[in-house]
Formats: C-alpha cells, sequence, structure tokens
C-alpha cells in the first residue's frame, strides 16, 4: 500500500492491539482500492486459537479502517475517492489522480 495511509495503518494496528495485544499480522496491502489489514486475533495454532466472536470483533475493528481508506488519498493522504481511470482500482485526491500513470504506480 501506499504512504498516504502509514497513519490510518498505524490507527488500525493501534486499535486491534488493544483488544487483541498477540495478534498476528499476516499482510497489510491494498485491494479494490481500500485498505487490505489481515489479522488473526493471535498467532495461529492447528485448530486455530481464538472463539468466533473474536475473529468477528478483530474484523469489526478493522473493517472502521477498510471504511476509512476509501476517503484517504492512498499516494498523499489528502481527502480522496475512488478512481476507476486505470485497469487497477485507486483511491486518490484530484493532485495524484493527475500525477499516477496507467500502470497506477506511485
Ligand atoms: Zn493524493
Amino acid at each position: 500500500m501506499g504512504p498516504g495511509w502509514r497513519s490510518l495503518v498505524l490507527a488500525c494496528h493501534a486499535a486491534v492491539v488493544a483488544e487483541f495485544p498477540e495478534y498476528e499480522l499476516l499482510a497489510v496491502k491494498q485491494k479494490w482500492a481500500v485498505l487490505a489489514f489481515q489479522a488473526f486475533p493471535r498467532p495461529w495454532r492447528p485448530g486455530g486459537d481464538w472463539t468466533l466472536a473474536e475473529a468477528a470483533r478483530l474484523g469489526e475493528l478493522v473493517s472502521e479502517f477498510s471504511g476509512r481508506s476509501e476517503t484517504v488519498c492512498e499516494r498523499c493522504g489528502a481527502v480522496g475517492r475512488l478512481r476507476e481511470s486505470r485497469p487497477v482500482e485507486l483511491t486518490l485526491c484530484d493532485a495524484c489522480e493527475s500525477a499516477v500513470g496507467v500502470d497506477g504506480r506511485f
């Protein structure tokens, strides 16, 4: 993911670690123009090591930040919106929409 979401990711980590201090981070990336913060409530073990309620709660925490990323430019952190002008969908502000090429690279 781009640098514009850095503070969003840090805030997401803070929210998750407050309730799941041992959580296992799997990946942080952009998927379909929104933040994907993939984690388990605690380190994975065969059979899992958490309840469905814990997994749902973690999903609830993370989805708030994924939702917020829909209006934050992934490149610079300014107010952004979904851009569908390239093969890859991105959330960008007006300035970054003009600056980023068709390949979607920052
Ligand atoms: Zn921007």
